[in-house]
């Protein structure tokens, strides 16, 4: 693909540099049978290093998740070439399968079906827990 002409697509942008991976993963793009491009430490004026991910097809993409790994990240919608939408993100208030609970005691830990929540406790300092136990994320 053409990083540079999306036609159909998504592309987040401002990413924080080195959480490029990490959205990759979370957001399985590895799993998806589409052009994705990882492009890293791209110079901003704004923030320095970024991360960009473009993604060559217009597929629903988990806000909650990349709010998540970043909320000052930016998310572009491509349509025949023309940008059409900008979102911007916040912390999400409740995360359901995107992380999971580390405590062996916890009930997700032997109820297999179970969804694993993590509600955010702490706005500034970004801090998930999990709505069983109250293990931090
Ligand atoms: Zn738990």
């Amino acid at each position: 693909m053409n990083i540079d002409s999306i036609q159909n697509g998504i592309v987040i942008d401002h990413i924080r540099a080195g959480c490029g991976m990490q959205l990759y993963d979370l957001l399985k793009l590895g799993e998806l049978d589409v052009s994705v491009a990882i492009i890293k430490n791209v110079t901003s004026h704004k923030m320095g290093k970024k991360d960009i991910i473009k993604i060559d097809a217009d597929i629903p993409v988990d806000l909650d998740v990349i709010g998540f790994v970043d909320p000052d990240a930016t998310i572009n919608v491509i349509r025949n070439g023309v940008l059409v939408e900008k979102k911007t993100l916040a912390l999400p208030e409740k995360l359901t399968n995107v992380l999971k609970c580390k405590n062996p005691r916890c009930i997700t830990s032997c109820e297999q079906e179970l969804p694993h929540v993590f509600k955010l406790a702490d706005r500034a300092q970004r801090l998930y827990r999990c709505i069983y136990c109250e293990t931090k994320a």
